[in-house]
C-alpha cells in the first residue's frame, strides 16, 4: 500500500492544518491527541513518511529509529510522568484499528489508565 500523503499527519507536518505541539527536532514531531483519553496523550510521530510501525521498523534508518525513541522518552520526562507511570502504543493495520495510515506512537499518563487488556 502507498503512503496517502493526504493523510491528517502528513498535513500537520505539511503546515496545513494545525496541531498543538509539544516536541519538534529533525526527525520527529509531537502534538497533543485532539481527543485525548488520558491527561497526558501525546502523539510523536515520524518526520519521514511511513504508514506504521511495521513500515517504519522495516524502512527508517537507524538515526530516525533512534530520534523517535529518545523522544518519547524525553516527552515522558517533560510531562513529568516517569515516577506516576506511562503507557505507549502504537496500532499497525486494521486488527488494532489504526485510524490514521501515518507511524504514531501514543504516549499516555497523568492518571490512572486502569488495566490495558481487562
Ligand atoms: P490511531 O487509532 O492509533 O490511528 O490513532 C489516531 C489518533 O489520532 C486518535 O487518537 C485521534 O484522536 C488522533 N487525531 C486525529 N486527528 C487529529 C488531529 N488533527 N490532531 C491531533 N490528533 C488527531
Amino acid at each position: 500500500m502507498a503512503y496517502d500523503q493526504n493523510n491528517i499527519f502528513a498535513k500537520i507536518l505539511r503546515g496545513e492544518i494545525p496541531s498543538a505541539k509539544v516536541f519538534e527536532n529533525d526527525h520527529v514531531l509531537a502534538f497533543n491527541d485532539i481527543a485525548e483519553k488520558a491527561p497526558v496523550h501525546v502523539l510523536i510521530i515520524p518526520k519521514g513518511a511511513y504508514e506504521s510501525f511495521a513500515d517504519f521498523s522495516q524502512h527508517a534508518s537507524e538515526e530516525e529509529i533512534v530520534s523517535l525513541n529518545r523522544a518519547i522518552g524525553e516527552i515522558a520526562r517533560e510531562k513529568g510522568i516517569v515516577e506516576t507511570g506511562y503507557r505507549v502504543i502504537s496500532n499497525h493495520g486494521v486488527h488494532a484499528r489504526q485510524e490514521v495510515p501515518h507511524y504514531h506512537v501514543h504516549l499516555l499518563g497523568g492518571d490512572d489508565l486502569g488495566g490495558c487488556f481487562n
